[in-house]
Order: C-alpha cells, then sequence, then structure tokens
C-alpha cells in the first residue's frame, strides 16, 4: 500500500510523457460478460484495458436460438457486471443468474427504458390462418402480446444511450476508474455521433426507402432513418414463409420497385435465394451481429458495412 502513491505518480509521468491521457489499468482487470458482439464491442471501448470482456453467443450462433454450455455459465458466474439485451434476446441468462449463490453481478439490461417497437410475431394476415391459435379478435391477425423486438443495438442513437448505462455501471462495480471510463464514454460517443450523422446522410438520399428484410432485426434502425421493412423472409427463426406471404413479399418488391433482398450471416438463406429467383432481384448479406470480415468485432465498422450494402440495394 506505500507503494500505491509512487506507483500512481510513476504511471502519471509516463502517461503525460506519452501525450496520452490514458491511466494505468488495475492489476486485476474487472471481469464483465456480455450476450453478443455488439454489446461487448460497447464494454471494450468504454472499458478499455480495465477490463476482460467475456462474449457469451459466439460469432454464427442466432442469439435467438442459442442455448449455453455449462463452461460458459460458470465464466459467466465469475463477472463482475454482465451486459444482457433483454427483450427475450437470452431467456437463459435470467435463469442462471437467479441460481447464482453471493456477490450477484450488476446486470446492464440493454433495452431498459428504450422506446421498444411491438413486434407482429405471426403474419396470419399475410399468410395462411395459423390453425389451433384462433386468438378470437376476429380482425384476422394475430400478435404475440407483450413481445416487443429486441434489436435495439442496430440504431446508434439507442447504443449511445447504451453506452452512457454501461459506463455507470463500470463505475459502480470499479470507482477509482469513473475518470478513465467517463473519458472513453466521451471518445465513443462522438465516433458514435458521428456513425449516426453519416447514416442519417447517406439514407436520405436513398431513391427506394422500403426493403425486405430476413428477419425484423433492422426495424429500429428503420425506424430512426425513415426507412421501412415492407416484407420480412423469416418472421421466427427458421420458420418459412407460407405460400401467401412468400406471394405478399413478391408483391411488395413489385410495387415498391426493390432491386435486392437481404439475407444475414446467422440463417440459411436458402429461401431468400428461391424468392430472389422467383422475383428477378439479387441477394446481399446484412448482418445484426458482426464478427466476420471485413468489420471483425467492430460494432461502427459494422454499420458501416451494412450501411454500405443498403446503399448499394437502395440508392
Ligand atoms: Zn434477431
Amino acid at each position: 500500500m506505500v507503494m500505491r502513491p509512487i506507483i500512481i505518480l510513476m504511471s502519471l509521468m509516463l502517461t503525460l510523457a506519452s501525450g496520452s491521457a490514458v491511466q494505468a489499468a488495475p492489476p486485476v482487470k474487472v471481469p464483465v460478460a456480455a450476450s453478443i458482439l455488439p454489446l461487448a464491442d460497447f464494454c471494450r471501448q468504454i472499458g478499455g484495458e480495465r477490463v476482460e470482456v467475456q462474449v457469451l453467443i459466439p460469432v454464427g450462433a442466432s442469439p435467438h436460438t442459442f442455448e449455453p454450455s455449462p463452461g460458459l455459465l460458470s465464466g459467466l458466474g465469475r463477472a463482475k457486471v454482465v451486459v444482457i439485451n433483454g427483450a427475450g434476446l437470452e431467456p437463459w441468462i435470467g435463469r442462471f443468474l437467479k441460481t447464482l449463490k453471493g456477490q450477484k453481478p450488476l446486470v446492464l439490461t440493454a433495452t431498459e427504458g428504450l422506446d421498444l417497437i411491438r413486434e407482429v410475431t405471426d403474419h396470419a394476415h399475410a399468410g395462411e390462418p395459423a390453425s389451433g391459435h384462433k386468438t378470437g379478435h376476429g380482425h384476422g391477425h394475430q400478435h404475440t402480446h407483450g413481445d416487443v423486438n429486441p434489436h435495439v443495438w442496430l440504431d446508434p442513437v439507442f447504443a449511445q444511450d447504451i453506452c452512457r448505462r454501461l459506463a455507470a455501471a463500470l463505475i459502480t462495480v470499479d470507482p477509482e476508474g469513473r475518470a478513465f471510463y467517463e473519458q472513453q464514454l466521451q471518445q465513443y460517443l462522438e465516433q458514435l455521433a458521428a456513425l449516426h450523422d453519416k447514416i442519417a446522410s447517406t439514407t436520405v438520399q436513398f431513391q427506394i426507402k422500403e426493403f425486405v428484410g430476413f428477419h425484423p432485426s433492422f426495424t429500429y434502425f428503420a425506424r430512426r432513418y425513415g426507412l421501412k421493412e415492407v416484407g420480412i423472409i423469416e418472421v421466427a427463426p427458421g420458420r418459412e414463409p407460407t405460400p401467401r406471404a412468400f406471394q405478399a413479399i413478391l408483391a411488395a418488391i413489385k410495387r415498391y420497385g426493390i432491386r435486392v433482398i437481404f439475407s444475414e450471416p446467422q440463417f440459411n438463406p436458402r429461401i431468400a435465394h428461391v424468392l430472389a429467383k422467383e422475383a428477378g432481384v439479387s441477394v446481399l448479406s446484412l448482418d445484426p451481429l458482426g464478427g466476420r470480415p471485413p468489420y471483425g468485432d467492430s460494432y461502427i465498422k459494422l454499420m458501416e458495412y451494412n450501411l454500405e450494402t443498403m446503399a448499394q440495394a437502395m440508392k
């Protein structure tokens, strides 16, 4: 403990010498777990070298169908901060956290407090009537009541809000790092604001505002930038469109002059290619999660890639 002021002084001198304001990392990094890559990248951007980030859902897996292994759960049990998306994306995490004894991690739920979009998961009005699930509403379609669309991270303005709350959570568990986290947050918020400006100024020039998505992942993105999801190929993971839903998507493609429909790397694109062939359009891939070339684990690069892909299709 006697050594401590000296270490701080030395690190301060090093900091001044290198011209960077980055402070020394603590000897033991704060263990942080995040369910999906974009949330993990926020943790790395704000936590920097003070944190050690574990991603719970690996690249290639869809969070909608993911089942965790016991090894992953024990790693999660060591985390001091757990960042989840919520809104039904990781139902297994809540169950696991309840079983933890002793020190519980601080859980940050990304969707909390955000203006969420209710999700219509069963488009029976566009497809065939779902047998055995008659709700008696009498208006010809069904909603799964209480369900919301979970994909909030794909809205860069919401991302800023999530990052502010994340910085606060890191400061709570590691108060000595306050100045560091606040500085990291400020820098990253500026980058996210620049990303938002770039997306806004690009999408405003799109000739075609309507698009057909693979699953309802870019719904918040669409709302933020005045775009419209006019067709969803799989309303639920692995559920191929009914013949009537298929026809409805074909009609939307014609009506809006859509040239490209989107697949996603976490899902089998087969049905997107069948649909594209039938409609005489092409298929490009949008990625809601990241972790692949050329964007790697960077949320900002991922969003720039998605923007470029949309621009190819909709400009
Ligand atoms: Zn999804």
